[in-house]
């Protein structure tokens, strides 16, 4: 099953499932407009529910991804995730010859369409809701993430046996894929944060408003040692 998000946390997010009985209503309802006689009353009425049907189902979608977002950033105000851009790049350029079937291969794509722009409007709120609190979202190439062993850097396809499961060839590390992928994600997206400018005594600009924002930035950020804790990761598995 796909999974919305695997964190360093050891949290495994399942896409709203609520969605899935909504679409059997949703469908439902649409059948009812389609059958009724055009220009009817009843036909209006149908087409009145079938929009409350809609927007219902964004009102949840929505409500549900703000809560997600919301506890992310208030856990971890410094987040680190996989560039989305440049994992739907590389997932083009590999093509989905392994698919076994068309049925198959366009019912993963529809569920990628919808993950991926789920995931598009949570990058954005989970922008501006860790700027609000001082920290950032830290984008990382995806590029090798899930083949990487988290404990030993050792880099090979073969250390994915499974989907699932993560078993490193060198050292013999094991544990879930998922959460394999998104250590090594929080680990880049650690070394870009500590290395980004403001991070090494830089002098902070004098400019007005700006300049209480910047102290909280400093206030939240982890003492030397303890950075690593205060960056979630929130990676998204291959599908
Ligand atoms: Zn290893």
């Amino acid at each position: 099953m796909a999974l919305f998000a695997a964190t360093t946390d050891g949290e495994c997010v399942a896409p709203l499932n609520a969605l899935k009985r909504q679409q059997k209503y949703l469908k439902r309802v649409q059948r009812s407009v389609s059958r009724k006689v055009k220009g009817s009353n009843n036909r209006r009425k149908a087409i009145e529910r079938l929009g409350r049907v809609h927007a219902q189902i964004a009102a949840q979608r929505s409500d549900w991804l703000h809560k997600q977002t919301t506890r992310w950033a208030n856990e971890h105000p410094v987040i680190a995730i996989e560039d989305l851009k440049v994992a739907a790049m590389s997932a083009s350029a590999k093509g989905t010859a392994t698919e076994p079937g068309k049925r198959v291969r366009q019912k993963a794509g529809l569920n990628r369409a919808i993950l991926d722009q789920a995931w598009g409007e949570a990058r954005r709120q989970l922008d501006y809701k860790t700027a609000a609190r001082g920290g950032a979202v830290v984008p990382v190439d995806p590029a090798y993430t899930s083949q990487r062993c988290s404990a030993c850097g050792h880099t090979a396809k073969d250390n994915r046996p499974t989907q699932a499961r993560f078993e490193c060839e060198a050292c013999g590390h094991s544990e879930n894929a998922d959460l394999n992928a998104a250590k090594n994600i929080l680990a880049a997206g650690h070394a870009v944060w500590v290395a980004r400018p403001e991070a090494c005594g830089a002098e902070v600009r004098r400019a007005g408003p700006e300049r209480g924002r910047r102290a909280a930035a400093r206030k939240q950020e982890p003492a030397e040692g303890s950075a690593a804790q205060a960056i979630g990761s929130v990676g998204i598995p291959a599908l």
